[in-house]
């Protein structure tokens, strides 16, 4: 799927009110916004609709309120937040997701004005794609942009169902995210190299799937690899291991045996008796795990062999960490990997919240090529599976 999509960038929106669907699932601590990427990521579309003369309704999901007003959930302390990224501008928070007052509120919005709805997953109506209640969002604008990537494989009220009300374009991020995406599926410069780690197979086997079809390599690490190895027969000791995972990774050597692509496995580890920073560590020469320990990182004969494939792809593709990278005594795997994706000639992709957090903490964000906001909604894309968010909107 090249971009096929009506984009926000060719929508006439001077003097309209434009609805927004914005990923403001951001991280709040003590009422708090904690990791402002996702307001930051949203500022290209917000600030183009502005300079042309629209008025915005902005609306998001925050958190997991399921379909009830959590005050700890409010968007307020979120858009405060975004009144500072937006130069001190004052951002008007509606007291609902819709209703009379939140109506009057739209109708009232002059060109630049901004409007933030209340947490759209307080009414019970988004996540089943209530028609009522996208008729309702829809009946405050005259346009419609989605540029929440990160909630565009759910079929909501809305971030699908109020695309059936109204013009719907693609917002600048969205447009990018599907446009970086898919490029390293359908037209990859080679060689392609997928780093795959994580804690489950289960999250990551429709993309080893599909990269088995595509990618020239697959280099596994994380915790993922012990179903791997389990599945080979070779012992995991008190390792994580996903027991639901070693039947997929059983399939999935498998299919790897057919591919010509290769898979690859870690041929070292770094053990530990916990997950714990202070626990005992222990270095292996091979991938056996004796009881009473756990594997907790790849080891530096992986690392560097991962490094060198990265340093000779024509395009990187990571998602997961190589390891329990918040324990600095098994970060090494990771911080490898990540400094090997930032200093690779070729194009890096990063998808995967743990692995854009670990690069951002070793500092190496702005060294990547493209850094995804969505998790569940990069993997999707990534395997191949349409993305509901993004087919309710107008073709270009
Ligand atoms: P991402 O968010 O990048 O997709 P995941 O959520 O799949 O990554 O996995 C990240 C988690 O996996 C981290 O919290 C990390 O501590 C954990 N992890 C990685 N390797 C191991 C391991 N060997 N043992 C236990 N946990 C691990
Ligand atoms: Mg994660």
């Amino acid at each position: 799927m090249s971009f096929a999509k009506a984009s926000v960038r060719d929508a006439d929106v001077a003097g309209k009110r434009v609805l927004v669907r914005v990923d403001f699932n951001v991280p709040l601590d003590g009422g708090r916004v904690t990791d402002d990427t996702r307001i930051r990521a949203a500022l290209p579309t917000i600030e183009l609709l502005r300079e042309r003369g629209a008025s915005l309704v902005l609306v998001s999901h925050l958190g997991r309120p399921k379909g009830a007003v959590k005050p700890e959930l409010s968007m307020k302390p979120v858009g405060e937040r975004l009144g500072e990224l937006l130069g001190g501008a004052l951002v008007r928070q509606a007291p609902a997701v819709v209703g009379d007052d939140v109506r009057t509120m739209a109708e009232g919005l002059h060109a630049g004005d901004v409007l933030l709805l209340e947490n759209v997953r307080f009414e019970p109506g988004e996540t089943e794609n209530d028609q009522g209640l996208a008729a309702d969002l829809a009946s405050l604008a005259d346009l419609y942009v989605n540029d929440a990537f990160g909630a565009a494989h759910r079929a909501h009220a809305s971030t699908a169902g109020v695309a059936e009300h109204l013009p719907a374009y693609a917002g600048l991020l969205l447009e990018r995210e599907v446009t970086e995406l898919s490029r390293v599926v359908e037209s990859p410069a080679r060689p392609l190299v997928v780093v795959l780690g994580g804690a489950k197979v289960s999250d990551k086997v429709g993309v080893i799937d599909r990269f088995l079809e595509v990618a020239d390599e697959i280099l596994i690490g994380g915790a993922m690899c012990f179903s791997f190895f389990r599945a080979q027969g070779i012992a995991t000791g008190d390792s994580l291991v996903e027991e639901e995972g070693v039947k997929l990774a059983e399939e999935a050597l498998r299919r790897a045996g057919e591919s010509s692509c290769d898979l690859r496995l870690p041929t070292d580890l770094v053990l530990g008796k916990t997950f714990d920073a202070e626990t005992e560590v222990r270095q292996s020469d091979g991938v056996e795990v004796p009881d009473g320990w756990m594997g907790l990182d790849v080891g530096p004969e992986t690392a560097r062999a991962y490094a060198d494939a990265i340093a000779a792809a024509g395009t990187v593709l990571w998602n997961g960490p190589m390891g329990a990278f918040e324990l600095e005594p098994f970060a090494a795997g990771t911080r490898a990997v990540a400094e090997a994706v930032a200093a690779a000639p070729g194009t890096t992709v990063v998808g995967g919240g743990d692995s854009v957090a670990a690069l951002q903490q070793f500092g190496l964000g702005e060294k990547v090529d493209w850094l995804s906001t969505g998790g569940g909604a990069s993997l999707e894309l990534l395997e191949g599976k349409e993305l509901p968010g993004v087919e309710a909107l107008n073709d270009a």
